[in-house]
């Protein structure tokens, strides 16, 4: 079920064009521009449907720049306003490459591989995907519902490389908290402790009341069942009971070991920092795991409409 990968690339028609959109930038534009408006490409910044690509006078071929003028607000605009990458001067062939690495790779993409992959900087590369880890956040939209199970964990740690970075930042274990549902989605994210209050507070600002809950014997999470429809059920791992029957927290551990898996062989040291951005990650690829690898990174283009992040906030690790 969590299988994002090892699927024919066949009957992908997303797929099948992205090898050309990464390798030109008339093909990226074109490629972006049918992600983001399909057949029916419209002005970002009044929505009209009145719009035309801007032609060269004399060639009467599409403009360099790739421009489009909306007829409604007189403005002109490129497929990259109002995205992730409307402010970036990177070409939009690396961001399609960009784009399917961090949609289709298990465990992530790292920007040292992308910088030997793309020719780009290695600050550009932690640029595109950062902005494209705040595209992929917020996966899921409304509570979670039906069998949730909840549990906790800790992620990050030492850098291997002690000498890269000496800074505080970065070295210490974070503490974080998925919610699954069986059959479902995730939600995952950084928690500041594992106090009833903070669970508890967790639980019931991200789960429907009609759920049940699934923990283990934390004792954190006592009474939260009082609360839940389905209530809260929980197996004694320091009994070594893992499964009752349906009491299990099987789901959950399953993601919380494709994540730890992902940040510790592909990203070393995340900061506190920027943890959540990498989780959204994480969040997303299962929350699209039923879907194909090329539908998938279409999926992740969508998402970075309407989403801006300053140059500050997405700029380092
Ligand atoms: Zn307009």
């Amino acid at each position: 079920m969590s299988k994002v990968q090892n699927r024919s690339t066949k009957n992908d028609p997303v797929l099948m064009e992205l090898p050309a959109a990464c390798a030109g930038e008339a093909a990226a534009v074109e490629f972006m521009e049918k992600q983001r408006w399909g057949d029916l490409p419209c002005c970002p910044l009044c929505g009209s449907i009145g719009v035309y690509q801007m032609k060269d006078a004399k060639t009467g071929e599409r403009q360099a720049n790739y421009r489009w003028r909306c007829r409604d607000c007189k403005q002109q605009y490129t497929v990259r306003k109002g995205t992730v990458f409307e402010d970036s001067r990177i070409e939009l062939r690396h961001w399609c490459y960009a784009f399917w690495r961090a949609s289709t790779s298990k465990k992530g993409v790292a920007a040292l591989e992308l910088h030997r992959q793309t020719g780009l900087s290695y600050k550009s590369c932690l640029f595109m995907l950062a902005r494209i880890r705040f595209a992929m956040a917020d996966s899921v939209v409304g509570p979670l519902s039906g069998d949730v199970e909840v549990d906790e964990t800790y992620v990050g740690g030492k850098p291997r490389n002690p000498g890269v970075s000496k800074r505080g930042r970065g070295t210490k274990k974070q503490c974080v908290l998925a919610m699954v549902e069986r059959g479902g989605k995730v939600k995952i994210k950084p928690i500041a402790n594992v106090t009833a209050k903070t669970l508890k507070g967790a639980i019931r600002e991200n789960i429907a009341t009609t759920s049940t809950i699934y923990t283990d014997e934390n004792s954190a999470y006592k009474g939260i069942g009082n609360e839940y429809a389905g209530g809260h059920h929980t197996t004694t791992h320091s009994k070594h009971e893992y499964v009752r029957g349906d009491v299990h927290s099987n789901t959950v551990e399953g993601f919380f070991s494709i994540v730890k898996r992902g940040l510790n062989g592909i990203y070393h040291a995340v900061s506190k920092e920027h943890l959540h951005r990498y989780l959204s990650e994480y969040e997303f690829r299962y929350n699209h795991r039923e879907l194909e690898d090329g539908a998938r990174t279409a999926a992740a283009i969508k998402a970075s409409e309407g989403k801006r992040l300053t140059y500050r906030e997405s700029a380092t690790k």
